[in-house]
């Protein structure tokens, strides 16, 4: 296979597109259309279809193993897929993949960044494989590195910098071209908590100033909260489409769960506790968990009513986890002894 460097050399001939501009009105700039792939008898995207709305930040949420990567490097032009399509600004991933890839901005896990080189010659570099060339080029440099904070550190070698202005230069290279989508691969890896959140303002400001389409895999909890809207894999399915607040008001009410001794004793709690309460727990290792309004009063109900038989009880507001747990019957993060086969 290609690597991304070498597929990306392709693209010289670039049209130096603005953001947004190739999208005709109404048109998703990402498009997916029952999409599979399987690598021989593993089966890791089994026909996804859903659109990636204009001018948002999408995450594409899932635990190791649910086929994010996959679907990143089929975006991104270095794979495709065994069956079904994805569009990118309307221009099929297989068949245009220089046309996509005049859209679409990429930064991936990895560093792509020449340490050995300064900022803005790491930046000429990323323009030339776009066919940027001369004053042009030196003035969307220019443009992109103030966009991201790094005027002042142009002239610095790359391996002066901190690990979040590295990711920032990542972000200044995706963006050389004025590509109407970008997509990140996991772009908190390796980041301490204050670059997290700068990265995060940077990602905004694309959304709100220059109407470009974010795309974000993770498989972080909380960095999928930051996101306007998500789809969550597993095992390669897309099991909930919708912003967090929609995807965690689906469940509605409180999460109550109760942990026993083990998965057996959590079983028989879980049947004891639908017979007299008519409702439809879920048991998920040791415990069982309700989704319940008033979670309160209903967990002091359950304990009363089976006195002994619960460890600990706590009672919460829905999160993404709990809604995965909906949607799929099992934890994010499976324990050892829970592993799917
Ligand atoms: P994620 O990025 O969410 O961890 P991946 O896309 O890497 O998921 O993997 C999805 C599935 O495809 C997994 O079951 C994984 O083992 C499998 N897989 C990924 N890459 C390969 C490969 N090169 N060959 C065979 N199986 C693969």
């Amino acid at each position: 296979m290609a690597t991304g460097q070498q597929t990306l050399q392709q693209t010289a001939q670039s049209s130096h597109m603005s953001a947004g501009n190739s999208a005709s009105s109404g048109q998703a700039p990402i498009e997916l259309d029952r999409l599979t792939h399987d690598y021989g008898s593993r089966l890791a995207l089994d026909g996804l279809s859903f659109d990636v709305r204009p001018a948002q930040i999408f995450g594409l949420l899932g635990p190791n193993g649910s086929g994010k990567t996959t679907l990143f490097r089929i975006l991104s032009t270095l794979m495709v897929p065994t069956s079904g399509h994805a569009r990118i600004a309307g221009f099929d991933v297989a068949k245009e993949p220089n046309r996509v890839r005049q859209q679409t901005g990429i930064v991936f896990q990895a560093s792509s960044l020449d340490v050995k080189l300064t900022v803005a010659e790491n930046l000429m570099h990323q323009g030339h494989l776009y066919g940027l060339r001369g004053p042009q080029l030196q003035a969307r440099a220019k443009e992109v590195l103030a966009r991201v904070g790094l005027t002042n550190r142009a002239k610095d070698m790359v391996e002066t910098l901190s690990g979040g202005q590295k990711r920032r230069v990542e972000l200044a290279k995706g963006l050389i071209h004025s590509p109407s989508v970008l997509l990140l691969d996991e772009p908190s890896t390796g980041l301490d908590p204050g670059a997290r959140i700068d990265l995060w303002n940077y990602l905004r400001i694309l959304r709100d100033d220059q109407g470009v389409t974010v795309l974000v895999t993770t498989h972080l909890m909380e960095e999928a909260e930051h996101c306007d809207r998500l789809a969550i894999l597993s095992a390669g399915k897309l099991v909930a489409l919708g912003s967090p607040a929609e995807l965690k008001a689906e469940i509605g009410g409180d999460v109550v769960q109760f942990e026993t001794c083990g998965p057996e004793a959590a079983a028989a709690l879980g049947a004891r506790i639908a017979e007299r309460f008519a409702v439809a727990p879920s048991v998920v290792g040791n415990a069982v968990r309700v989704e319940r309004e008033h979670g309160h009063r209903f967990l002091t109900e359950v304990v009363e009513a089976f006195p002994g038989a619960i460890e600990s009880v706590s009672v919460s507001k829905p999160s993404l986890e709990d809604v995965f747990i909906q949607r799929t019957g099992h934890r994010f993060w499976l324990e050892k002894n829970e592993e799917k086969s």
